[in-house]
């Protein structure tokens, strides 16, 4: 099979399918974006872990970082660190490029380094085409598959800064951001004495569309942000500044017979989520399991592919609504068209209503014994993964959805322990005896859930 693309998501999906014993050609250009620098939150070692990188992130000698520091709608910095003991990663996207490819070609991966073109975007008959190219989305655009939303476009502009002592940061591995009236700004450390410094800016209000010349822009934008205007004003621009689209889309389908879009070549979400790598190597350990699946059981074809597509789209609206909340919140502390174009469209709706799931908690708290039912949901067989493959199991039907675990719970086992017991400690007991230990504040959640959903009813 064939992937497009050696970013990030294209080395991880390239790689896993090497190991799992098939024949896999990555093509790539040569030159690649030396210049931006990402943050990569410690929650991504799981996917390290699974994609068998770990050690490669390791050797890459990233700086470690403990959190990060906002100026969020607000003067005062807000310091958040990240759970106890936790570390993320401040990655130059090209060494994280580079340190995945040695990874995959050490897999078996035959890698080409030249520059796509079009006779590469025919899927082989028999053989599956996976998209990984990024925002370049070479198979996806030429499909017409990328749909940006009604929303404004934002363009980020980015800069290496560099100073011979220390940033006046309270904790100098930290991502920054800060909002201002026009826009956000962000900044990354590559090295103890040298930042990455990006402002994300609307093209058409900033003037960037008229011509305006980008380095102009972007130090006048900087000018705009307190606490960024502070950090730079003993630092040099060393290179730089580069522009990227940074405006977000999604895919109409993520895969079919035949193709699969992995990554930012499906969807690119806000990068204020710092959310991006760790998005692209999930898509990729997700397609690399949906091909593994079709390849080995050919029956499971059509499930794998739905599965992965429905579950892509589902990861994209997650961070879309993730994005809009904490665009939301600055908003009204800068009267600009910038946060008006980016907060005013509603949310779309959580799949699941946080105020429900409470509501049912107190309730199940507040009685002295409960009296369970099944509720609504029909079970029926629906795809979920197991190791490398997807698999039909039972699972809750709701609607066109379909459920299996809420928070590592069972529920499709919960919602038939629930009837039996009259007391929560009881039904908990009974799950971990038949289905092993599981935190308790996660089983409340589900059954708080389940209630809040009707799959459960409390008489
Ligand atoms: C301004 C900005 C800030 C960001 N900040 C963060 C952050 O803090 N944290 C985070 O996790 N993510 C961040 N991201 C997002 C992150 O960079 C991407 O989500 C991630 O790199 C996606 O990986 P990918 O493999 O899908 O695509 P990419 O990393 O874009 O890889 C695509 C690959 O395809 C190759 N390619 C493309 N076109 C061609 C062609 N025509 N011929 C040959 N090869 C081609 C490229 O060379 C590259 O190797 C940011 C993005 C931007 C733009």
């Amino acid at each position: 099979m064939t992937v497009l693309g050696g970013g990030p998501a294209g080395s991880a999906a390239a790689k896993l399918l090497a190991q799992w014993g098939h024949s896999v050609r990555l093509i790539t250009r040569a030159a690649t974006d030396p210049r931006l620098a990402v943050s990569i939150p410690p929650s991504c070692h799981k996917l390290f872990d699974a994609i068998g990188v770990s050690d490669a992130i390791d050797r890459a000698g990233f700086v470690r970082t403990t959190g990060n520091t906002v100026w969020w709608g607000q003067p005062e910095p807000r310091v958040e660190m990240f759970e106890e003991g936790a570390q993320g990663w401040q990655a130059s996207t090209q060494v994280l490029e580079d340190a995945l490819l040695v990874e995959a070609a050490a897999a078996g991966v035959s890698i080409e380094r030249r520059l796509l073109g079009e006779a590469d975007l025919q899927p082989r008959e028999g053989a599956f085409l996976i998209d990984a190219t990024g925002r370049s989305g070479l198979f996806a655009r030429a499909k017409g598959l990328r749909t940006y939303g009604e929303g404004p476009r934002t363009v980020a502009l980015g800069a290496s800064w560099a100073r011979p002592d220390r940033w006046p940061v309270p904790d100098d591995t930290h991502t920054l951001i800060e909002s201002y009236d026009s826009g956000w700004a962000w900044s990354v450390p590559t090295s103890l004495h040298a930042r990455h410094i990006a402002v994300m800016v609307d093209p058409q209000r900033s003037g960037l569309v008229r011509g305006a010349p980008a380095r102009d822009v972007y130090l006048a934008e900087i000018a705009k942000a307190t606490a960024f205007r502070a950090l730079v004003q003993q630092a040099t621009c060393v290179d730089g500044p580069w522009g990227w689209d940074a405006s977000s889309y999604r895919a109409d389908r993520y895969a079919a017979d035949g193709w699969l879009l992995a990554g930012d070549a499906g969807s690119f979400i806000d990068p204020l989520s710092s959310a991006g790598v760790k998005k692209a190597l999930a898509s990729a350990w997700l397609a690399a399991v949906a091909v593994h699946t079709s390849l080995a059981r050919p029956a499971m074809r059509p499930h794998a592919l739905a599965f992965f597509s429905q579950r892509e789209h589902e990861i994209e609206q997650h961070y879309s609504r993730m994005s809009r909340l904490f665009l939301a919140e600055a908003a009204p502390t800068h009267p600009h068209a910038f946060w008006r174009d980016r907060s005013d469209s509603p949310a779309a709706p959580a799949a699941v209503d946080a105020a429900a799931v409470r509501a049912a908690f107190e309730q199940l708290r507040a009685a002295p014994g409960i009296r369970l039912s099944p509720g609504d949901a029909r079970i029926e067989q629906r795809p979920c993964v197991r190791g490398h493959e997807i698999v039909l199991e039972p699972g809750l039907v709701t609607g066109d959805e379909s459920i299996r675990f809420v928070s590592g719970i069972d529920v499709v086992a919960l919602r038939a322990l629930g009837p039996r017991f009259s007391q929560v400690p009881d039904l908990f007991e009974a799950y971990c005896r038949a289905h092993g230990d599981v935190p308790l504040p996660d089983f409340l959640l589900a059954l708080a859930t389940a209630v809040a959903q009707r799959w459960l009813v409390v008489q």
